[in-house]
C-alpha cells in the first residue's frame, strides 16, 4: 500500500496540469483498491457546489459539467461531518440520492472521505463498487492519507484558479472578488496586476502556445548555453579542491546539455507550438518519472540533478524574460511569493501596491513595503495567479484586503482615501523640524531603519535624528561574493557622512533565517532556530573582524557616535565574545594609523532568553535595542514569513507587552539608554505605549516616521502613560487592540487610525 500511495502521490505532484493530476488519480485509486469507480467532488467557490471534477466508472463526459449542491446526498454529509462515510449498501441510507445523471447505477458499497485543508472541506473523494462489501480499514485509511496529502494540492489550485477553470464554462469576469490576506504595509492603492511568477520553479510554469517557434527556439538555444558556460566555469573553480568523484558530476550535467540529450526533446516540443519554458517543464518531467520509477535508490537519487539543471535553464529562460517585462505606470505587483528581488525590477515611481500569496507581516519583503511606502498584502492565500494578470485591482494595506476587477463605487470610495492619505502626508511635511515632544514637554528620539532601500535623503528629509538599525545584510546580498573590507567601508561611510553629526548605529552580519546570500547558502530544516545572526558571524571571525574593522574606519573623523549592535544574542557569552572581537578590530584599526573614537556597542533583544537577561546585558553593554519582530516570533512561537499562523502573529500580545516593559526597566536600572528598532515602533499604538514605558529611542522606516510624530506632539506623556496603565491589566489581544483604537479616537487622533471599515 506505502509504495502504491507513494506512487500516486508522485503522478499527482509530476503532472503537467491539475487537470491531468485530477485524471491520473482516479485512474490510480481504481486501480489500487480494484473498484469499479472513483471520482473526485470539489468545492467549486464560485457556484457554492460540488463539481463533479474527475471520474473512471461513471459518465465521463459530465465531468466538469455536473454540480451537486452543499448539502445533496451522501457526498455532501460527508463534508458536513467532515469524516469519511464507509457504506455497505449505500442505497438505504437516508441521504442517498441516486446520480442517474453522471451514469450511476446501483453501486451499492460507497467509501466517501473528505478533503480537508486548514479546518475547511475542499472536496470528496469517493470510491463505489456495485457488489455489497464494505471497504475494509485499510483500504478506508488508505483514502484518508491520501486525501489528507492531496489537500494541499487542492487548495493551491483554488488559490490559483485551476478549479475553477475545470468548469467547462468558465464565469465572466466578476466585480469586486474579494481575496483576504494579512496587512503588509498601510495604505490604499488603485492598480493594474503585474504577475511575476516564482523564479525558477518548474511545477508552476504553465503551458502556453507560441505563435514564434524560431524566437522561442533561439531564446532556448541561448539559455542552454549560457547554463554550460556556468558549470564550465563552476568546474574550472573547483577544480583543485574537489575531489575526482564530486568533479564528474560537472560533466554529467554537461552531458544531458548535448544535442541529442534534454535539448533535443525540448526543441520538439517547442517545433510543436509550446513555449520555451513549459517544453523545458514538460521534458524534465518526463525524466523525472522515469527516474523516479527505478528501483536503485542511487539511480532514484540521480533524478535529483536532472530536476537541479531543469531549473538552472529555467532560471535563465526567466531571466532574460523579466527583462523585457513591461510595468505600467500603476503597477501592482503580484507573485507567489514577491521577493526584495523582484521588486528591484519594477520602476519606483510605478510600483503602487504589492500583494504576496505567500509571507506575512513581518516578513522582510512588507519591512521593505512599509519603507517604500507602498501598500502591501501579505499572504493572500486564495488569490488565483492566473488569469489576473493586468485586471484592475484595488489593494487595502490596512486591513490586507484586495478587490479584482474593482466596481465604479469601489473605485471611487478607495480613490477617496488615497486622497484623504495624500491630503495628510502633504500636512506631515511641515513637521520635518520640529522636535518630538508630547504636550507635556516628554522628548524621545525618532530614529531610520535603514539599509533595505539606498533611499538616505528621504530619511533625512523626513527628520530622522540618527539611524537606529542599519541592516548590513543587504550590501551583502547584492554581491556575489563577500564584499571587502574596503567595499563595506565605503558604503556606511556614505552613510555616516550623509547623517553627520548623527549617532549611527550598524547591526553586524544577520543572515540565516529569511535573509540567505547566494553565495553562502544555508540550508536547514528550521532556519529561525539554526545558524542566524551573531551564531553565524563569531563562527566566522574573520568576517565579523573585516565587517566591524569597515565599520569603525568609515567613522574615522567624524563626530557623529558609532554604535555596534550585535543581532540574535541570546546569552552573555555570545556578547563577551563579540565584545572582545571588537575590541580587537578596534586596536587593529589604530594599529593602521587611523585616528578613531572607540564605538559604542549594544544588544539587540529579540530572543525571549535575553529579555530575562536584560538586566546582565545592560551591565557589559552600552545600549540595548529590542527587535521587536523577532522577539514575538520567539515569544508567541510563530514563524514571522508563515501565512497559516499569520493571524497568531501580535505585537500587541499581553506576553510581548509585559517583555517589552521589563526591558526598558532592566535598561533603566543599569543607566543604560534603551531603543527599538522592530517594526512596532513605527506604529501609532505601538509609539504611544512605548513611549510609555520609557523607551529612549524609537527607529522605524522613514515613511512611517512623520506619522509617529505628529502622533507624539499631539498627546501627552501622562495621557500614554495611563493608556499602558490599562492596557498591562488585559489579558486578550482583541481588548488591547479595541481600547487603543478607541483611546486615541477619543484623544483627536483618529487620522491614524484606520476607520473607513467601521
Ligand atoms: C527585529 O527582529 O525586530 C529586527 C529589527 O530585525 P530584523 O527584522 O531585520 O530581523
Ligand atoms: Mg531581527
Amino acid at each position: 500500500m506505502l509504495a502504491s500511495l507513494r506512487e500516486i502521490v508522485q503522478d499527482v505532484a509530476s503532472a503537467g496540469s491539475f487537470r491531468e493530476a485530477l485524471d491520473l488519480l482516479v485512474i490510480d485509486i481504481r486501480a489500487a483498491l480494484g473498484t469499479e469507480v472513483c471520482s473526485v467532488y470539489l468545492v467549486d467557490p464560485h457556484q457554492n457546489a460540488f463539481l463533479f471534477a474527475a471520474n473512471e466508472g461513471l459518465n465521463q463526459e459530465l465531468v466538469g459539467q455536473f454540480t451537486l449542491s452543499r448539502e445533496e446526498g451522501l457526498v455532501g454529509l460527508v463534508a458536513e461531518r467532515a469524516e469519511p462515510i464507509n457504506l455497505e449498501d449505500a442505497s438505504t441510507h437516508p441521504r442517498f440520492r441516486y446520480l442517474e445523471e453522471i451514469g450511476e447505477e446501483a453501486f451499492n458499497a460507497f467509501l466517501g472521505v473528505p478533503i480537508i485543508h486548514h479546518r475547511t472541506v475542499l472536496g470528496v473523494l469517493v470510491v463505489q463498487q456495485r457488489k455489497s462489501r464494505r471497504f475494509d480499514e485499510s483500504e478506508e485509511a488508505f483514502l484518508v492519507t491520501l486525501a489528507a496529502q492531496l489537500a494541499t494540492v487542492v487548495a493551491h489550485a483554488q488559490a490559483t484558479g485551476e478549479v475553477v477553470a475545470l468548469t467547462s464554462t468558465p464565469d465572466a469576469v466578476r466585480e469586486d472578488e474579494l481575496y483576504r490576506g494579512v496587512a503588509g504595509s498601510p495604505g490604499i492603492a488603485l492598480g493594474t496586476a503585474v504577475v511575476m511568477l516564482p523564479l525558477a520553479d518548474l511545477s508552476s510554469v504553465p503551458d502556453r502556445q507560441t505563435d514564434d517557434v524560431t524566437a522561442e527556439l533561439l531564446i532556448f538555444d541561448r539559455a542552454v548555453e549560457t547554463v554550460r558556460e556556468d558549470i564550465k566555469r563552476i568546474s574550472e573553480q573547483f577544480a583543485e579542491s574537489l575531489p575526482a568523484e564530486e568533479l564528474a558530476l560537472f560533466d554529467a550535467y554537461l552531458h544531458m546539455l548535448d544535442d541529442g540529450a534534454i535539448p533535443g526533446d525540448v526543441r520538439d516540443r517547442i517545433r510543436l507550438g509550446q513555449w520555451a519554458q513549459g517544453a523545458l517543464r514538460q521534458v524534465i518531467r518526463e525524466h523525472l518519472r522515469t527516474f523516479e520509477q527505478m528501483e536503485d535508490p542511487y539511480l532514484r537519487e540521480r533524478g535529483a540533478d536532472v530536476k537541479d539543471l531543469g531549473l538552472r535553464v529555467l532560471a535563465v529562460l526567466q531571466d532574460a524574460r523579466t527583462k523585457k517585462q513591461n510595468f505600467p505606470d500603476d503597477t501592482v505587483l503580484v507573485g507567489e511569493e514577491v521577493t526584495a528581488g523582484m521588486l528591484a525590477n519594477v520602476p519606483a515611481e510605478s510600483l503602487k501596491a504589492i500583494v504576496s500569496v505567500r509571507g506575512a507581516g513581518s516578513s522582510h519583503v512588507a519591512i521593505l513595503a512599509r519603507a517604500l511606502g507602498v501598500p502591501a498584502v501579505m499572504g493572500a492565500v486564495d488569490l488565483p495567479l492566473y488569469g489576473i494578470e493586468h485586471q484592475e485591482m484595488a489593494v487595502d494595506g490596512f486591513y490586507g484586503e484586495v478587490y479584482c476587477s474593482p466596481s465604479e463605487a469601489t473605485r471611487e470610495r478607495f480613490q477617496l482615501l488615497i486622497d484623504e492619505e495624500d491630503e495628510f502626508s502633504a500636512e506631515l511635511e511641515e513637521l520635518k523640524d520640529l522636535p518630538s515632544v508630547t504636550n507635556d514637554g516628554w522628548r524621545i528620539r525618532l530614529w531610520v531603519n535603514i539599509g533595505l532601500t539606498g533611499d538616505l535623503s528621504r530619511s533625512l528629509d523626513r527628520g530622522a535624528e540618527g539611524i537606529g538599525l542599519f541592516r548590513t545584510e543587504v550590501p551583502f546580498m547584492t554581491q556575489e561574493r563577500f564584499p571587502t573590507e574596503e567595499e563595506q567601508r565605503v558604503i556606511y561611510r556614505d552613510h555616516m557622512e550623509a547623517f553627520e553629526p548623527r549617532p549611527v548605529t550598524m547591526r553586524t552580519l544577520d543572515i540565516g533565517g529569511d535573509k540567505a546570500l547566494s553565495y553562502f547558502p544555508i540550508i536547514e530544516e528550521n532556519p529561525f532556530l539554526g545558524w542566524r545572526g551573531i551564531r553565524v558571524t563569531l563562527d566566522h571571525p574573520e568576517i565579523f573582524l573585516a565587517q566591524v574593522r569597515a565599520m569603525i574606519k568609515a567613522n574615522a573623523g567624524l563626530e557623529g557616535l558609532l554604535r555596534i549592535m550585535l543581532p540574535m544574542i541570546s546569552g552573555l557569552d555570545e556578547v563577551e565574545e563579540a565584545m572582545a572581537l571588537v575590541h580587537r578590530a578596534y586596536d587593529e584599526v589604530l594599529e593602521e594609523g587611523v585616528e578613531v573614537k572607540r564605538p559604542h556597542v549594544g544588544v539587540m533583544v529579540e530572543v525571549p532568553a535575553a529579555v530575562y537577561q536584560a538586566r546582565e546585558l545592560a551591565k557589559v553593554v552600552d545600549f540595548l535595542a529590542v527587535g521587536s519582530n523577532d522577539l514575538t516570533q520567539y515569544m508567541l512561537a510563530v514563524d514571522r514569513n508563515n501565512p497559516r499562523v499569520a493571524d497568531l502573529y501580535k505585537e500587541l500580545h499581553p506576553a510581548v507587552l509585559t517583555a517589552l516593559r521589563e526591558v526598558a526597566r532592566a535598561a533603566h536600572m543599569e543607566e543604560k539608554p534603551v531603543g527599538i528598532c522592530g517594526e512596532l515602533a513605527g506604529t501609532p499604538f505601538g509609539a504611544v505605549l512605548l513611549m510609555a514605558m520609557g523607551y529612549d529611542v524609537l527607529s522605524m522606516n522613514a515613511t512611517n516616521l512623520p506619522k509617529v510624530k505628529w502622533v507624539i506632539r499631539n498627546i501627552k506623556r501622562s495621557q500614554a502613560r495611563r493608556m499602558l496603565a490599562k492596557v498591562l491589566k488585559m489579558g486578550h489581544v482583541k481588548d488591547i487592540e479595541a481600547y487603543m483604537r478607541q483611546e486615541m479616537i477619543d484623544a483627536g487622533l483618529g487620522r491614524v487610525v484606520p476607520r473607513h471599515r467601521d
